[in-house]
């Protein structure tokens, strides 16, 4: 019997209604979806002309019975669905029974399947959403959709389509995510004959980001702790309403990102896009990077499926989340406290290789494509792949997701056999042994991957450079300190303690300090008054235009408060418009940091160095100033000894 049903009305009408066939990547992104569901480990996704002329999937999956094959293209035909209650815990990708239907109604599309139950599959041609033929044939087991001529019906839609690079890039995007969200399954993705993604099973995330984005990203990343919070109980009930879990990977501050295309957020296996998980990992930034940027994020949030409502959007990237600010808050709870652990010390920008298009994340390569033409580059010989460089032969000379040797232009494909072992454990030795003969570092030399700034207490300050930068020895190699944003560091997380404790050192003004203020401002001043005199200032009306100011946070030097307390309302102004209090009061904090700090061009004697580190080494993230920018560099032993050719 077979396991595909028709939806009755009262069901398919509570499916969320809309066109799910836009461009070439939704059809792609339904089928691979389908695949999924239908169990296959093994995917292999075809595009001719950024998928304008052909799609082709091709899975292991359960298949199709004969009769199911047929009735797949019935609208609001499914196995996944039955009755109304089901649409409140969905477990699967797809639900809405429309994909199929949808896509064969504008393209000419071929169905090859064969369940495991039958011993001869079943051949399908559609055209424009008309039967052509059908027929028995002798197929594996699995299921092949080909799409051919998409939107070849229906022009307006045609038109509608983007160049070829970047419907590329939108279906590229998707088989990368996906890959990602099952690191167990084999992917494949081809473009015009040229492989551009193929990945075998892989241990772990970990392996899989290694395969598809290479190692020096992977540098960049920080994993999360696996984290996990109980949900409330329902009214009237004592248990908790299930868990959330999140686990995953995010860049460390300073690998910023212009936009939001590097943050890959997935609710239950489910690739989305989502405002308040997108929030949330800002929100865990927040002070760390400065604003207009964005980190790179992988997310995998899992939860009861009756927690999360899907039915939201036809082509299912949105959902709702029934607790969302319990949601928000865990994940961005989760990501900060995984940062704040991680510490990760920045490496000297000239340290950096210069990257080609091949180690960048993907969604920036489908960035340059959407810009670049598409050319062929010539093919290497097979096995020319020059080994990558490594300090211990810890990682094999596996290539990298490869694009070519130009930037931004696809190139050959590359092949990934069997994962990467992982990178040797930090060693726990303090002492490096620089061998003293022009070899290799023994093995157990290994350098500490992704160095922390919890090394910070450790340094040992040698100087200053132009009274302004301190520099530092320490196990990891040589530390630049800027010592201006490292004392706002410090004083920031004092100011925000001592706001949140109500203990914040103030100086007395001997005479009020009277400034005045634009109707503007004094609107301004009226709204954060309390906040501002929470944080150690003293102040009140004074008149209908101006305040008199009594006290200030004793660390402000008494010719920085009047220009500090416009700065404040300079804040008040930009940031009250819909910025929570807490944003504002750390905005204050910040100003109060910055006007109180160390400032640059001051010399500092060895006490004060060390006294500067240590604070900072104290502090919850050392890794930013609160305007984002980075306060300690790490020039790594490694690079000193590449650069004096020692490795
Ligand atoms: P939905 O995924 O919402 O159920 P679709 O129109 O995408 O709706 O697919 C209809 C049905 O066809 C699915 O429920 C499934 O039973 C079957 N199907 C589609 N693709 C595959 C596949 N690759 N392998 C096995 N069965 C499939
Ligand atoms: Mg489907």
């Amino acid at each position: 019997m077979g396991r595909i049903r028709i939806l009755s009305d009262q069901v398919a009408n509570k499916i969320a209604a809309g066109e799910v066939v836009e461009r070439p990547a939704s059809v792609v992104k339904e089928l691979l979806e389908n695949s999924l569901d239908a169990g296959s480990t093994t995917i292999r996704v075809e595009a001719v002309s950024g998928g304008r002329r052909l799609i082709r999937i091709t899975d292991d999956g359960c298949g199709m019975l004969r009769d199911d094959a047929m009735l797949a293209f019935e609208r609001h035909s499914t196995s996944k669905l039955t009755d109304v209650k089901d649409l409140l815990s969905i477990a699967t990708l797809g639900f809405r029974g429309e994909a199929l239907p949808s896509i064969a109604s504008v393209s000419r599309l071929t169905l090859e399947t064969r369940s495991r139950d039958e011993s001869t599959g079943t051949r399908i041609e559609i055209a424009g959403g008309k039967m052509m033929a059908c027929q028995e044939a002798a197929l594996a087991s699995g299921t092949i959709i080909t799409v051919r001529d998409l939107f070849f019906n229906v022009p307006a839609r045609k038109k509608f389509l983007r160049s070829e690079t970047t419907e590329l890039a939108h279906i590229a995007t998707l088989a990368t995510e996906y890959s990602l969200a099952h690191p167990d399954k084999n992917f494949t993705l081809i473009h015009d004959e040229k492989e551009l993604l193929a990945v075998t099973p892989a241990a772990d995330l970990r392996d899989r980001i290694y395969q598809v984005f290479g190692g020096q990203l992977l540098e960049e990343l920080i994993p999360l702790a696996p984290v996990e919070r109980a949900l409330p109980p329902e009214p009237g009930s004592d248990s908790p309403a299930g868990t959330l879990q999140l686990t995953g990977f995010v860049s460390r501050p300073q690998f910023q990102k212009s936009n939001r295309n590097s943050i890959h957020l997935f609710v239950n296996g489910r690739v989305i896009r989502d405002r308040l998980l997108l929030h949330a990992l800002n929100s865990a930034y927040y002070n760390l990077v400065p604003s207009g940027v964005y980190p790179f994020a992988m997310l995998f949030l899992s939860c009861d499926y009756e927690e999360v409502d899907v039915n939201v959007h036809p082509s299912k990237t949105e959902v709702r989340f029934r607790h969302g600010p319990v949601v928000h808050d865990f994940v961005r709870d989760a990501v900060r406290n995984s940062l704040i652990a991680a510490k990760p010390a920045p490496s000297l920008p000239s340290s950096r290789v210069s990257q080609p298009a091949a180690h960048l994340p993907y969604s920036e390569f489908s960035q340059q494509i959407e810009e670049q033409r598409f050319e062929s580059v010539p093919a290497p010989a097979p096995d020319s792949e020059l080994p990558v460089f490594n300090l211990h032969g810890a990682t094999p000379a596996v290539p990298r997701l490869d694009f070519g040797q130009t930037p931004g232009i696809p190139g050959e494909p590359v092949r990934f056999s069997a994962p990467p072992p992982a990178p040797p454990p930090a060693s726990p030795q303090l002492k490096l042994r620089i061998p003293e003969s022009h070899s290799a570092l023994p093995p157990d030399a290994a350098y500490v991957p992704g160095a922390s700034l919890s090394e910070l207490a450790n340094l040992r300050p040698l100087g200053q450079i132009h009274d302004s930068f301190i520099v530092a020895a320490g196990r990891d190699g040589l530390w630049l300190i800027d010592q201006h944003v490292a004392h706002e560091r410090i004083l920031f997380e004092k100011v925000l303690r001592g706001r949140a404790e109500g203990k914040i050192e103030v100086q007395a003004l001997l005479m009020p300090m009277i400034i005045e203020l634009t109707p503007a401002q004094m609107a301004d001043y009226n709204r954060i008054a309390a906040e501002l005199n929470a944080t150690g200032f003293e102040t009140e009306p004074f008149g209908p235009r101006s305040i008199a100011i009594k006290a200030a946070p004793s660390a402000v030097p008494p010719g920085e408060i009047d220009k500090l307390v416009f700065e404040i309302l300079e804040i008040a102004d930009a940031e009250l418009r819909g910025v929570s209090l807490e944003d504002l009061r750390r905005g204050i904090a910040a100003s109060v940091a910055c006007r109180a700090a160390i400032k640059i061009n001051t010399p500092l004697d060895e006490r004060k160095m060390a006294w500067l580190l240590e604070e900072l080494a104290a502090t919850q993230c050392p890794m930013s100033c609160p305007h984002g920018r980075p306060i300690a560099l790490l020039y790594s032993t490694r690079d000193i000894l590449k650069g004096f050719h020692r490795v």
